[in-house]
């Protein structure tokens, strides 16, 4: 008998095949003798991994959900008591001093003697006591080793043509399946603008996210459908719903074949205004999709992808080699560079000094442009190569997370720096870059008449907006409820922006997920947004939707909307809208 499960739909697209479940393996970890002047870095090494592993468990309890049995905090709270046990905190201490050992090998030697003890007793009770001790010495293991709390590495032929299925990925997860010829994703956490979410979408894979429980529902190598866009998994299908939706496979290509027809045509509204349709690119090979699809330009290459799945930071020139590849390949079209946005879902942690662990809230931390002025050690290699890189073609230089004009006088020292270093070397870089802001945290829109004239260009990040305006974070799908482009209050900030920079004369672009979704392109129209820049794969329908549209109808029908209080009221002209 064939079951349904629902989830959030995160990236459209249908997928047959069979389930690959993803388990945290334990780690392989090193054992070595110390020094006697290093033992009391080591200890303080140790602790430091036991205050982060406390870290990452609180955190993954603030996540569980209201209406979740109760098991599931429970199992947390064991792991976190465990955390304050002396078996666990105080006796590796006493090993490292014994044993003159590193921390892991000490905290394994303390390991395996629990889990003999366990072993001697024939309790099942005790006996699952004994993975839950195995599970977090697993975990702060994992710290000590620099891995990162999600990160998996299947074998490559595990995964080609499977149906990935995990508690939870990260986006350097995510990445890493980009290689592998997954079919889809399937998460039990995660909403559905998350970094995760936005990868999917951009591998053009059909995926869904915050699927409760569905690892223990679903085992491995069962056949399962996979539908992106309805959030829906069909496990042991039946033979009527295979052939409905091999049928729904068959009509999804046809409509990206016919979509190709409108590659060449420039992206124009019926009435004639020309409109700016760039994509959105985290790697250089993405260039390819871009290319498939005629992109006019990159409006938001996410740099700090270059820093995922890595053990120390990438220099100055492997970040000038990247940007190279994607200016050739752009061939005199321009791309905005955004400086590193990382923190939140992108964590970096060096594995030469362990810095960079998480934080308990991380997306109000130091994140993006804050942690590169606290780091100048990540942001001025960077700088440098998109200086260097702003000779090779159009480029220009887009700053994420700003707050006010503090950051943005900062960033403009440091920019002055690096020119001076180049000027001294004779090396060249174009004077005239434009610099440009994202505006993604509220007080940017709100003061964006007072910010507008220090910036060349604007460029509103909608998956930030909405999750700082409406508190929510992006990433949790309890939350994902609430996840609202147009709640009023977000509809209010879009529009104060694009007014605010029209005002100063600057250009304002739109590169959120907002700009991507067919459902909100020709109220972004009305509301006088002229330049998109979309994921590679909603590209073509984007442009479609944009040249079917007059916007001497949209403008009072977003004005319209502007007026509305009401959520539901708002949905529903949208539906005329689009209809
Ligand atoms: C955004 O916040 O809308 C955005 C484009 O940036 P990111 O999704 O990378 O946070
Ligand atoms: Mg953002």
């Amino acid at each position: 008998m064939s079951v349904t499960l629902q989830g959030i739909g995160v990236s459209k697209g249908f997928a047959i095949g069979q389930v690959y479940i993803i388990n945290r393996d334990p780690v392989e970890i090193s054992e070595y003798a110390l020094a006697k002047h290093e033992i009391e870095e080591e200890i303080a090494r140790f602790e430091t991994a036991i205050k982060t592993a406390r870290l990452q468990l609180q955190h993954i309890r603030d996540r569980v959900p209201i209406d979740a049995t109760v098991d599931i905090a429970a199992f947390i709270d064991a792991h976190l008591l465990m955390l304050e046990d002396s078996l666990l905190t105080r006796v590796p201490i006493d090993l490292i001093y014994e044993h003159q050992c590193n921390a892991e090998w000490a905290l394994k030697m303390q390991c395996d003697s629990i889990v003999q003890i366990f072993d001697n007793m024939d309790d099942p009770y005790l006996s699952a006591r004994k993975s839950d001790v195995v599970q977090v010495v697993t975990r702060i293991h994992r710290i000590l080793c620099g891995i990162p709390d999600t990160k998996f590495e299947p074998a490559q032929n595990d995964l080609a043509n499977a149906i990935v299925l995990a508690d939870d990925l990260s986006p350097a997860d995510t990445m890493l399946m980009q290689h592998h010829g997954i079919l889809a994703f399937v998460t039990e956490y995660g909403g559905t603008t998350s970094h995760t979410a936005i990868l999917a979408r951009s591998l053009g894979i059909p995926a869904i996210v915050g699927m409760r429980r569905a690892v223990h529902y679903i085992k491995p190598n069962e056949t399962v459908v996979v539908d992106g866009e309805n959030g829906v998994i069909l496990i042991a299908p039946d033979d009527r719903s295979l052939r409905y939706y091999r049928k729904r496979q068959y009509e999804d290509k046809r409509y990206r074949a016919a979509l190709n027809k409108i590659k060449a045509l420039p992206t124009k509204t019926r009435e004639g205004t020309r409109i700016i349709l760039q994509a959105n690119i985290e790697f250089p090979e993405d260039m390819t999709a871009v290319k498939r699809v005629g992109g006019e330009g990159v409006g938001l290459y996410r740099t700090e992808f270059l820093f995922m799945n890595r053990e120390t930071p990438p220099d100055e020139e492997e970040h000038f080699e990247a940007y190279s590849r994607v200016i050739q390949a752009l061939k005199g079209n321009p791309v905005t560079i955004r400086t590193l946005d990382l923190g939140a879902d992108k964590q970096f942690v060096d594995s030469r000094t362990h810095e960079g662990l998480s934080a308990i809230n991380p997306a109000l931390g130091l994140r993006a442009i804050r942690l590169c002025l606290k780091e100048p050690k990540f942001f001025k290699p960077q700088l440098r190569a998109i200086l260097r890189a702003s000779a090779l073609g159009q480029v220009r230089m887009l700053i994420p997370m700003v707050c006010g004009l503090q950051e943005l006088i900062q960033v403009h020292h440091l920019i002055e720096e690096i020119r001076e270093e180049l000027n001294q070397k004779s090396l060249k870089y174009d004077a005239n870059m434009p610099f440009g802001v994202m505006v993604e945290v509220p007080a940017m829109a709100i003061c964006c008449d007072l910010l507008a004239p220090y910036v060349d260009f604007l460029s509103v990040g909608t998956n930030d907006l909405i999750q700082y305006t409406l508190a929510i974070d992006r990433g949790n799908e309890a939350v994902n409820y609430l996840y609202d482009p147009v709640h009023p209050a977000v509809l209010r900030l879009i529009k104060m922006s694009i007014d605010a920079a029209q005002q100063a004369g600057k250009p304002i672009s739109m590169c959120g997920e907002m700009a991507s979704d067919s459902r909100y392109v020709k109220l972004l129209l009305g509301l006088g947004l002229r330049s998109f820049s979309v994921n590679p794969e909603a590209y073509l329908e984007v442009k479609q939707i944009i040249n079917n549209s007059d916007l001497n109808n949209l403008v009072p029908l977003a004005n319209k909307i502007l007026k509305m209080s009401s959520q539901t009221e708002i949905a529903d002209l949208l539906e005329t809208i689009n209809a």
